[in-house]
């Protein structure tokens, strides 16, 4: 069976629908087989963040009501040599639309054919939350320097362990060294303090992100820059590696040996 992961936040536009991408691209170059499901219905982004949204037929609805099958639904992203799945939201139907007992059981049967299956969870607390991380072991909470993410991120993590899904880590995103040091943002300890929730990830404010979903492609699968460097060390920690390395120094050497031995 593969690990199921919520990705979540409370907050929209803190960077989960990126984050799932980049995490999901990074563990391929780790040698996994990974499915993304964007859990987004009615408002789906992660084909347009992936460059598939010209190859979507079917969508996650159409395999939960039974009008195709998941290998029908299924998109394959074209860098990660088929080890890098996508199931799109349905764009037609709204959140309230989502059977919780039938996405838990399509997601297990779906769990047994791949190393991590990622849930790419709407913002807010309602029903598209409910239905995203009914099926998930684990939580990855996205949040940003900010007071309001902060909040949200804490409400989430409450919510989730009263669900019990008690194994919640926290990335920080979009964080700013010079802000920091103009003590405009919360620092990544700062955060850690007020949540208490473990830190796999620290993902840098990189223009090269938005470049890259133009272009539609996962930054990490594309490029070398920092934050790449820093989902690929988000990657590496999911698969066991405690090694403390920084995103922005060993991290991203280690990216650029990958790119090289390519
Ligand atoms: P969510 O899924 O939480 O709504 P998205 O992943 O769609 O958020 O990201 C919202 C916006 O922020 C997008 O334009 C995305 O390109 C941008 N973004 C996400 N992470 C970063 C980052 N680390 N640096 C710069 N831009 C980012
Ligand atoms: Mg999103």
């Amino acid at each position: 069976m593969g690990r199921v992961i919520v990705v979540t936040s409370g907050k929209g536009g803190v960077g989960k629908t990126t984050t799932t991408a980049n995490v999901g691209g990074a563990l391929t170059t780790l040698g996994k087989k990974v499915l993304l499901v964007d859990m987004d219905v009615g408002l789906r982004n992660l084909d347009l963040v992936m460059g598939l949204e010209n190859r979507v037929v079917y969508t996650f609805m159409d395999v939960l009501e039974g009008r195709c099958t998941a290998e029908q639904a299924m998109v394959k992203e074209k860098h990660a040599g088929g080890a890098l799945m996508l199931l799109a939201a349905s764009q037609l139907h709204n959140k309230q639309d989502l059977d919780l007992d039938k996405v838990k059981e399509a997601v297990a049967a779906l769990s047994t054919e791949f190393d991590y299956v990622f849930l790419d969870s709407p913002a807010g607390i309602e029903h598209g939350f409910e239905a995203s991380s009914a099926p998930a072991e684990q939580a990855l909470i996205v949040v940003t320097p900010d007071v309001t993410s902060v909040r949200d991120a804490d409400r989430v993590i409450g919510l989730l362990e009263n669900k019990g899904v008690r194994n919640c880590s926290l990335i920080v995103n979009k964080y700013d060294r010079t802000l920091i040091e103009r003590k405009k943002q919360l620092t990544s300890d700062d955060i850690v303090d007020v949540l208490g929730t473990e830190l796999v990830g620290v993902v840098p404010e990189d223009k090269a992100i938005l470049d890259a979903t133009n272009r539609g492609d996962i930054l990490v699968l594309s490029q070398s820059t920092p934050a790449a460097a820093a989902y690929l060390e988000i990657a590496c920690r999911l698969e066991g590696d405690e090694t403390n390395f920084s995103a922005l120094s060993t991290g991203h050497s280690l990216l650029s040996l990958f790119w090289r031995q390519k």
